[in-house]
């Protein structure tokens, strides 16, 4: 089954770029227009409706890092899905660890916010993963199932949703899990969305990894079994690096 999930390579630029930074998006743009992947960046806000300008007619779609949980309303600083799907964004990360630990973003209200993107026609990144010292205490299985179970809504599908396994004690850091740990994990995340979905479902939603890949380990970490490609931090900072990762596919 593994073959026929078209694979993903998304880049989450986090709090980092200037307008000046457009012209990476611009010559990933020029590259990528064939490549049979699926290709996302996600600039931080600011950025958006320059980089959307940059990728039009090409194959590089771009996502937003977050989005509110209602359409509209008086919520001053935020914004709405249904205003990222105007600009022209396509996807959206949501349950980012960064998020939940430094937004105090629950699982509950992730599920909203992704109920809220399905609603506005907007596909979601939902991140999942486990700290140090849940995965020290042997707690990752537990903690992986519950995040999964109670961050999709109802509404998630294998078309509108992407899950990111995101160990927290791997983003940054340069630390990686062994190949057969992150394999395990996406089968048992796959297997709590059958529990919770259907087969079907379960079988063609594509699992990413996340959590210090680049241009020197995509090669191994992309041929896991069960890793349908990447969310990548730090390295889709340089054009270079993020296409030599995508070429990793
Ligand atoms: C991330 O924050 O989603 C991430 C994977 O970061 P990095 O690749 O820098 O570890």
């Amino acid at each position: 089954m593994d073959g026929r999930r078209q694979k993903i390579i998304a880049g989450n630029w986090k709090m980092n770029g200037k307008i000046g930074s457009i012209q990476e998006i611009n010559s990933l743009a020029k590259e990528f227009n064939e490549n049979t992947d699926e290709i996302v960046i996600c600039p931080p806000s600011h950025l958006l409706i320059e980089a959307v300008r940059a990728c039009s007619g090409s194959q590089i779609k771009i996502g937003a890092q977050n989005c509110h949980h209602e359409i509209s309303g008086a919520f001053t600083g935020e914004i709405s899905a249904e205003m990222l799907k105007d600009l022209g964004v396509e996807m959206v990360i949501l349950g980012h660890s960064e998020r939940r630990i430094n937004n105090y973003e629950s699982n509950d209200l992730i599920r909203k916010k992704a109920a809220a993107a399905h609603q506005c026609d907007l596909k979601t990144i939902i991140c999942v993963g486990e700290s140090e010292t849940q995965k020290s205490a042997g707690q990752t299985s537990e903690v992986i199932k519950k995040q999964v179970s109670e961050s999709l809504p109802n509404s998630t599908n294998e078309t509108n949703t992407v899950v990111a396994y995101e160990p927290i004690w791997a983003i940054g850091t340069g630390n990686i899990p062994i190949s057969r740990e992150i394999s395990t994990v996406h089968s048992i995340l796959r297997g709590q969305i059958e529990l919770m979905k259907s087969e079907t479902i379960a079988s063609a939603i594509r699992i990413l990894y996340g959590g210090s890949v680049n241009e020197k380990n995509c090669s191994e970490i992309l041929t896991i079994l069960g890793v349908d490609g990447a969310l990548v931090g730090g390295a889709s900072l340089s054009a270079s690096n993020f296409s030599q990762i995508i070429k990793c596919c």
